[in-house]
Formats: structure tokens, sequence, C-alpha cells
């Protein structure tokens, strides 16, 4: 059974008008023919769809029709969200061909469901990986233990490093796929999307670039005008901004990738509640106003930790000595609401600093309207072997904040009266 999601409805692309605009308005009002157009994204909270007659449901279901049939192959209120996706994160490649080009997202229940589906709808028995060697856990735990069971396996690189990655991919020619995030977590190193893509591809025309575009969204960075062909997002960040929802969506431009990814919502079921999508449609309209005051935010902070004596070294690639600080620049619209930074003292002294700081909540994820605090080696990455971790950078002293909307004055106080303490 083919897609049954209207292909028109996901061509709304409000190509001629700027991100905010776009963030607002893309995808909205295009679904409702009936009576009753609300104003905000309906919420279809229903399992299934009813068919007018029994021919409607003939049609719908050998794809002759257009329309919907069940949640899990498709809701209106999930449509709204990715048609929205789709006008932030593809303009540019659509604006290149627009004839020929067709942007289309598949959301998910959350981001693991999107980067596990997008491995399985593209790998099988046999392919190979070529992946950063700084990815997000329980990615990481999907190419040690999950793929190697289906024989799908992964080298590691460091991506950001583009003379290692030729190398590497020149000794595997025959690599499917090139899986990254930019910037990493925790220590924020930058690769170059549109100069791995173009050797990537050069040699081997065939493989797939897939980017997770989390700590960036699309307002601060399109992968797919870099020449990768999917741009993943966990939507429990940045996207959904409120910290309310767990949620993730893949973005590409090739037809066949999005059949591809379609079919794996459908049989491997990650689809994502349609209150979720509904609450990340809402997300995206302050998006470009939340990371611009986030962006600012974090400038002002990295600054002010770098100045401090109680710290050691500060992470942030909006740094003009940060090794990859041409690169942010270039690919990226500002440089992000993330920073680490090492405490003088070690563990004693960051623990310190966690259990004394006021504003910011001691919680992992990221991408809050308001700031949250942890601690690396002791929470995201206590299960990375101890000597990886420290070759990574993620000292026992090491602290990473997700930067949020609140008064600047009131974060940077709040940051000196806790490492004081130490
Ligand atoms: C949180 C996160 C994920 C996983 O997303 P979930 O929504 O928690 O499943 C993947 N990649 C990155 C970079 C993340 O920060």
């Amino acid at each position: 059974m083919e897609s049954t999601l209207d292909k028109n409805l996901l061509k709304e692309f409000y190509l001629d008008y700027g991100f905010q605009t776009r963030a607002l308005h893309a995808g909205e009002h295009v679904l409702q023919p009936g009576k009753a157009i609300s104003h905000a994204n309906a919420i279809y909270q229903s399992s299934t769809f009813v068919f007018q007659n029994s021919q409607e449901g003939k049609e719908l279901f050998s794809a002759k029709k257009d329309g919907y049939i069940y949640t899990r192959l498709g809701n209106p209120t999930t449509t709204v969200f990715e048609a929205k996706m789709n006008a932030l994160e593809g303009k540019e490649v659509k604006m290149k061909d627009p004839d020929n080009t067709r942007v289309s997202s598949v959301a998910f229940a959350s981001g693991m469901a999107a980067i596990s589906s997008t491995a399985l709808a593209l790998l099988g028995n046999g392919d190979k990986v070529i992946r950063g060697d700084s990815l997000y856990g329980c990615t990481e735990d999907l190419f040690l233990t999950t793929l190697p069971k289906y024989g799908i396996n992964a080298i590691s690189v460091d991506t950001s490093d583009l003379e290692m990655f030729k190398q590497v991919m020149q000794e595997n020619p025959d690599a499917k796929m090139v899986y990254f995030e930019t910037p990493t977590n925790p220590t924020l190193k930058v690769t170059d999307i549109e100069a791995l893509s173009k050797f990537a591809k050069s040699v081997n025309p065939d493989i797939y670039i897939v980017v997770d575009n989390t700590f960036c969204t699309p307002y601060l960075q399109r992968p797919l005008a870099l020449g990768a062909d999917v741009s993943l997002h966990s939507t429990t960040k940045y996207i959904g901004g409120h910290g309310v929802l767990i949620g993730g969506i893949a973005v590409t431009h090739r037809d066949a990738i999005k059949d591809k990814l379609y079919h794996m919502v459908k049989d491997l079921g990650g689809c994502p509640s349609p209150f979720d999508t509904w609450l990340a449609n809402l997300g995206l309209k302050t998006l470009p106003l939340r990371m611009e005051r986030i962006c600012s935010n974090t400038r002002v902070i990295a600054h002010f930790l770098r100045n401090h004596n109680k710290v050691e070294y500060v992470y942030y690639p909006g740094f003009e000595d940060h090794p990859h600080y041409d690169v942010a620049r270039k690919q990226m619209k500002d440089f992000g609401g993330m920073i680490s930074f090492e405490v003088k003292g070690g563990y004693d002294a960051a623990v310190k600093l966690l259990d004394n700081i006021h504003i910011f909540s001691l919680a992992v994820s990221l991408g809050s309207v308001d700031s949250l605090i942890q601690h690396p080696a002791s929470m995201t990455h206590a299960t990375v072997p101890e000597e990886i971790r420290l070759k990574t950078g993620v000292t026992d002293g090491l602290i990473r904040i997700s930067v949020g909307i609140e008064d600047v004055e009131d974060l940077l106080a709040a940051l000196e009266k806790a490492l004081e303490l130490i």
C-alpha cells in the first residue's frame, strides 16, 4: 500500500517568504475543506478515519485517492507539522529546482524512532556505515549493539577532521551511509557538511548522507542545502522548545527515501501522537524568536565563563579561536545554545556547582525555553568507557549547559554565585 497523504498538501512551500513567516503560516489552514476552519491547527485525536462509502475506502487503500485511513498511516494534525518542517528545512533545495524537487518529512514518536527507522529504512544485512565518533548516547548504542544484530556495521571516525574522514571514506568506498551530528555533544566539534558530502559522493554517488540536526534546528543550519540526503531531529529539544513532548522527524528531498521512511513508520509503528505533533507545530511558530534569544544569551555566557578564574576551559564554536570557527560561521546562522565547560577541581568542584546553582534546572535534555545544566561524565555519558570518555574531552570536571531565554544578567549571577562556592 502506498502513502495516501495528499502530495499537494505537502507542496505548500511559501517560497517567497522569510523564515519567521514560514514558521507561522506554512502548512496551516490547507487541510480543512469543511465549514468550520479553525484558525489554529486542530488536534485530530482519532485513531481511525471514516470513509464516505466503500468506494472511497477502496480508493484510499489502493492510493488512487489521497486522504486519511488510520493515524499510524497519517494524521491531519501531524501533516501540518510535517508541511511546516518541509518549508523550514527545505526552502533552499526546493528553490534550486522547484519543478523536480519535493521536500518531505516523516514525523516519529521520538528522536530515536526517527533515527532507528531511518537506519532500518536505508540499510540492510551486510551494509557498512561510516559514523561520527561522538554521537548521542542511544544512537551510539544503536550502532554498537542493535544494528550489528542485523548485519549492519559501522566504522567510527571524527568527521570534524575532514582529512581523516577522506582517508576512511577512500578505504571504504562501498559504505552505504555517512551518519553524524554537528555540532557534537558535549564538546561541540563542527563538521563541514558541504565538504564531507561532496567528497563522500565523489567516491560513491549513491551514498546516503544523514545528519542529526537536533542541536541546530533548521533556523541555524539546513543540511539538505549543504548536500545531505536526510536531516533528522529530536523534536523533543529546540523544535518543541518547552520540554513538554518527546518526538522526532526525518526530512528529505529524495522521493525514494521518503517512501522508505514512510514504510518504516507503517511497519515498525513509531508514529507520533497527534497531540505531540500539535505541540511541536506550536513550538515551531516561535522557533526563530527563541533561537535568537538563546544564541545571544549563550554568546554572553560563553565569554563570561571563559574569563572566569574557576573555569579551566570552555567549548563554544562561536569563539574565534575554536578550531572549527570558520566552518561554523559558514554553515550556521549563529553558534547555538549549548556550552560545555570544565571547572578547575574535577568532579568535586563540578558537583559543588551543580548542587548549588539557582535558576538552571539540574536535568538532562536540552533546547527548552529555560536553562538546564548537567554533568556528562556521570549522566549523559556515564556508559561511555572511561578511556574513550576522557579522550573525547568528557572529563570529570566537565559541565554542559543548555541556555534558555531568561534575562541573561540572572543567568550570569546564578553562575557567578555557584562558581564562587568552588
Ligand atoms: C535527544 C537527542 C536524540 C534522541 O531523541 P529522543 O527524542 O530523546 O528520542 C537524538 N539526537 C540528539 C542530538 C539528541 O539530543
